[in-house]
């Protein structure tokens, strides 16, 4: 059998921080459609290996590829234009209704240009209603499309998070970042969310790297598991082979 070659490729990457090696030589590669999760205790590096991905921390050494693009060296919005986006651990927005805040999102595609829009040029008011049924959609696609032109302050935590996943989808990505993006929600709102993320790889194509803490989750929706501990990576698999890992379980029990 041939195997695609990989959507997003990390090779040997190593942050360090005054004192701290952040990321170790940590290698794995992301195949196109897949969800791969990366876990590991507070600490194992995994928020900062989101911030080699996009750009916002350079690494000491070690490569990052999307489809064979180096992007190791580039800024983070030319990152996100090559068409990697991400969610942020701990950001859960507050302003604006669902429309404004993936209007937002939808902003670094606009071909008009700022200019254009704030003159409101016949071509720039036809993009920007392409760009809201998009965003229309993009709600819909994330469970948030009865709540399109609700205040985000209104809505369930739940709701108000996906809001970001759902900001990150307008930026058309190839590959989504995402930092725990249940970390707070309930059982249901959980179930929820794990819905929308396995229905953005069926329907959208997308890669996925998720980084998360609910076992039961990753489980459920990764194909593929990279475990960090202390910056290193020191397990990788399927997820039920990662799961019974003698040194999984010691890096998670502290046995
Ligand atoms: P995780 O997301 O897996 O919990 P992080 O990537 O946030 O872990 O952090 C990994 C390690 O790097 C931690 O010890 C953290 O304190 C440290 N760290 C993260 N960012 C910085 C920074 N900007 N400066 C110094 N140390 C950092
Ligand atoms: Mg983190």
């Amino acid at each position: 059998t041939t195997t695609a070659p990989p959507e997003l490729a990390v090779r040997d990457v190593t942050v360090r921080f005054a004192g701290l090696t952040a990321l170790d030589g940590v290698s794995f590669t992301v195949a196109p459609g897949s969800v791969h999760a990366l876990i590991g205790p507070n600490g194992a590096g995994k928020s900062t290996c989101f911030n080699v991905l996009s750009g916002l921390c350079r690494p000491a050494s070690g490569t990052v590829t999307l489809g064979g693009t180096e992007l190791t060296r580039l800024a983070p919005h030319r990152i996100a234009a090559l068409g990697v986006a991400r969610t942020f651990q701990n950001i859960v927005t507050t302003q604006g209704t669902v429309a404004d805040n993936l209007m937002l999102g939808r902003h670094a595609l606009t071909r008009a240009g700022f200019t254009a829009s704030a003159l409101r040029l016949p071509g720039a008011r036809r993009e920007q209603r392409e760009h809201l049924a998009r965003a229309r959609e993009i709600a819909g696609l994330t469970g948030l499309g009865a709540h399109f032109d609700t205040p985000v302050g209104l809505l369930s935590y739940g709701d108000r998070k996906r809001v970001e996943l759902a900001r990150a989808l307008c930026l058309e990505p190839r590959v989504l970042l995402l930092d725990e993006p249940v970390a707070g929600m309930n059982a249901a709102e959980r179930a929820r969310t794990a819905e929308v993320v396995a229905g953005l790889r069926a329907e959208l194509g997308l890669s996925v790297v998720l980084v998360e803490h609910d076992m039961g989750l990753v489980m459920r929706l990764a194909d593929e598991v990279t475990v960090l501990d202390f910056g290193r990576p020191i397990a990788h698999g399927a997820p039920d082979e990662v799961r019974r890992d003698p040194e999984v379980l010691r890096a998670y029990l502290g046995t």
